[in-house]
């Protein structure tokens, strides 16, 4: 039987993903606009550092993209630092699960935390372990503050713990955020297995994980890989997908949505496009002339600017190199200039090391449309574009998590799927 010629546009860890599944099964061709394979989660080249365009961090529960960095050939015990849960708030809350068998780990991390009061240590648990009794289930309009008020968190725990939660899973403000989202991510990280919650923190820049491997990899393959390649219209008529005219006998689009809309002739789908929210991540490069070791490789501040920052020497050994990331920032933050931002990110620094000279190098980096908001309420469009031989893949596609690399992944590996379903069925 001849293989199905696949078109994947976009070559994102969604669309990558899509590829590699499909990769043996169908004679592939991915289109990408950028000049490199990675979209939002990708190295950027500065003043001769490899830094990404964002801080990323994943956790132990990231199956999908844990299985295809493997499947292309990268351990991902080399290139991830792996750190049993550890939220470090100079100044606030610490919490460190120890390798203790779940549900062990989390309740042990609770009764030996630091920076809050038993009192708060009960309410908290009380509330992780009513999400667990209710299944993780909860009503789909139900916003993440409208649940800690029912649930009687205090002030501190909301800034100590769930705020930063929030901003770094969901990167959406508690008031509109989707509690059924977090839930979901509860439920598969602390709620699961003890190496679900660790920590994953990359050690080469994001380009190193999965994307560049990927795409030599699909080289491999046979896969034709056409890099700065924007696809202009992707249309579907006579049972085929036709990109830019150009025959396949499927497509699997796997853009931004804020892309998509642009792509598709599809009424129905730009609707619901139109629905969607954008947050902004921005990430503050500070570099020193000396090492500057923080804490923790991850360490948050109590009523800091940046909400976490990231040990890069640590991490990757670059000397006196710290990420600072703000998640969701508002419009003042967006407001200020670079330098003052950086400003406001060294007073950080120096409740901790009152000494720290100014940094020799710095750079802001802001993602305006880093991710969706995860709202309440939110339908996201399924796998299937609505015709034969079409299909979406992204963060934004049909999935319980947030707008995350694990839900890129999987929407890759699902259309795949899927595409491969459809295709068996019509053969035989
Ligand atoms: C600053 C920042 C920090 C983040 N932090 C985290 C984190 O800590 N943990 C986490 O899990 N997630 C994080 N995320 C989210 C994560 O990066 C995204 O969810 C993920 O990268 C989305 O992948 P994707 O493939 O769905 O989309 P994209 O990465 O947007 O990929 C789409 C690709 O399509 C290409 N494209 C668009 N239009 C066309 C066209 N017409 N023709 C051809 N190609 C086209 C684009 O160039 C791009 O390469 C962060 C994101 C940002 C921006």
């Amino acid at each position: 039987m001849s293989r199905p010629r696949v078109a994947v546009i976009g070559a994102g860890w969604a669309g990558l993903a899509a590829a590699v599944e499909l990769a043996g099964f169908a004679e592939l061709t991915l289109f990408e606009a950028g000049r490199e394979p990675g979209g939002r989660a990708r190295r950027v080249r500065e003043a001769e550092l490899a830094l990404d365009n964002g801080q990323h961090i994943l956790i132990g529960a990231y199956r999908e993209c844990l299985r295809l960095m493997a499947r292309v050939g990268v351990d991902p015990d080399a290139v991830l630092l792996r750190q049993p849960m550890n939220w470090h708030r100079h100044g606030g809350l610490r919490l460190h699960c120890p390798p203790l068998p779940a549900p062990l780990h989390v309740a042990w991390g609770l009764l030996a935390a630091r920076g809050i009061g038993w009192r708060d240590k009960w309410r908290l648990s009380r509330a992780l372990e009513t999400l667990k009794r209710q299944g993780w289930r909860l009503a789909e309009d139900c916003t993440v503050a409208d649940w800690l008020a029912v649930h009687d968190q205090s002030t501190a725990l909301v800034g100590g713990f769930w705020r930063p939660l929030v901003l770094s899973a969901l990167n959406t403000p508690l008031a509109d955020a989707s509690m059924q989202i977090l839930a979901n991510v509860l439920k598969d990280s602390l709620g699961a297995a003890r190496a679900d919650s660790d920590l994953l923190l990359p050690r080469h820049d994001l380009s190193a994980l999965f994307p560049q491997p990927a795409w030599h990899w699909l080289a491999g393959q046979g896969a034709q890989l056409r890099a700065g390649c924007r696809v202009r219209d992707v249309a579907f008529a006579d049972g085929a997908a036709w990109v830019d005219g150009e025959r396949f006998d499927a497509a699997i689009v796997a853009v931004a949505p804020h892309h998509a809309g642009a792509l598709l002739d599809d009424a129905a789908l730009r609707q619901r496009l139109q629905l969607l929210r954008y947050r902004p991540i921005c990430t503050v490069y500070l570099r020193f002339g000396q090492s500057l070791r923080l804490p923790r490789v991850m360490t948050g501040f109590a009523g800091g600017t940046a909400d976490w920052l990231f040990d890069r020497e640590a991490l990757s050994g670059e000397r006196g190199l710290v990420a600072a990331v703000i998640s969701a920032p508002d419009e003042a933050i967006l407001a200020l200039p670079p330098a003052q931002l950086v400003a406001r990110v060294l007073d950080d620094l120096r409740r901790l090391q009152p000494t720290l000279p100014e940094p020799l190098w710095s750079r802001v980096l802001v993602e305006r449309r880093a991710t969706f908001a995860a709202v309440a309420g939110l339908a996201r469009p399924g796998t299937r574009i609505g015709v034969q031989c079409g299909y979406l893949a992204g963060d934004w596609v049909d999935s319980p998590y947030p707008a995350t690399l694990e839900a890129a992944v999987q929407s890759g590996v699902n259309a795949a799927h899927v595409f491969k379903q459809d295709w068996m069925k019509q053969k035989n």
